[in-house]
């Protein structure tokens, strides 16, 4: 396939990304390619442009110039953001946004119920291939012992968990996530590399986070960003022992 002449094998494809406001440029022609299945993990200051990276895959910010692309044939800068989602392009944000008055389970229930399009309901039938299903997930984000409990009640570490068990019960094929250790203990932090790992058997991530024992948990390949374009690429020891690595972040 090709759009704008471009030719690519990548689930995810960036290239020459540029978005400015008000003069500031938040993404200076960045490039990045993911793979299918890939998990990839993104580092860098605040304010490198990580965020809006992500709100250009998404469709929330439109670029103001370059191509983004998913499954070669998909041209993202046209596309709004329910079909983006549509596509199998999952976010999940910083704050965890669950129903805290519905329990766990009727939270994955509703994600399911969603296919993806609003107005969920709880209150028609439950099969048993969905019952199947959500025992299926709230396994997977270790929520199986949590199920009755209102999700208001869990811990950050664990909202975060049924946030992603909703985002997985839309069977995305690429999963963002933004810096999902902020404010997790350690434990947390450590199970969360573990499930990263084990979703991206099935899809491709992509996960911002600072923390660099959970980066090195992952053991991925890594992206630096620094003032919206790639700054570095590669192992995790060769990124950071980059020298304008260290000179603008890791040096802090
Ligand atoms: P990161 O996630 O890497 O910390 P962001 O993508 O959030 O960085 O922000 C990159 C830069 O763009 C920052 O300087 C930020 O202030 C600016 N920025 C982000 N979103 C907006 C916006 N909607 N309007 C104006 N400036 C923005
Ligand atoms: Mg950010």
């Amino acid at each position: 396939m090709a759009i704008g002449g471009l030719t690519t094998n990548a689930l995810l494809y960036l290239d020459n990304v540029s978005v400015t406001f008000d003069g500031f440029r938040a993404l200076n022609a960045l490039s990045l390619s993911i793979d299918a299945q890939e998990m990839r993990a993104i580092i860098g200051p605040n304010g490198a442009g990580k965020t809006t990276m992500m709100d250009v895959i998404t469709g929330k910010t439109r670029p103001n110039q370059g191509v983004a692309v998913f499954e070669a044939s998909h041209d993202l800068t046209k596309l709004d953001e329910a079909s983006i989602a549509e596509l199998g392009i999952g976010r999940k944000f910083q704050t965890p946004t669950v129903f805290e008055m519905h329990t766990v389970e009727d939270n994955i229930l509703l994600a399911l119920k969603t296919d993806r399009r609003p107005f969920p309901t709880l209150f028609s039938k439950r099969t048993k291939a969905e019952k199947e299903r959500i025992d299926a997930l709230l396994e997977r984000v270790r929520l199986t012992g949590s199920r009755d409990r209102k999700a208001g009640e869990l811990s950050h570490g664990q909202k975060q968990w049924l946030e992603i068990g909703m985002l997985l019960a839309q069977e995305p094929k690429l999963l963002l996530v933004d810096e999902p250790a902020a404010g997790m203990t350690d434990q947390e932090t450590a199970d969360t590399a573990d499930l990263l790992r084990e979703i991206a058997k099935t899809a491709s991530v992509v996960v911002v986070e600072h923390d660099m024992v959970f980066v090195r948990d992952l053991g991925v390949k890594v992206t630096c960003l620094h003032e919206g374009s790639v700054l570095a690429e590669g192992s995790l020891d060769a990124v950071s022992t980059n020298e304008r690595v260290v000179e603008v972040y890791l040096g802090r």
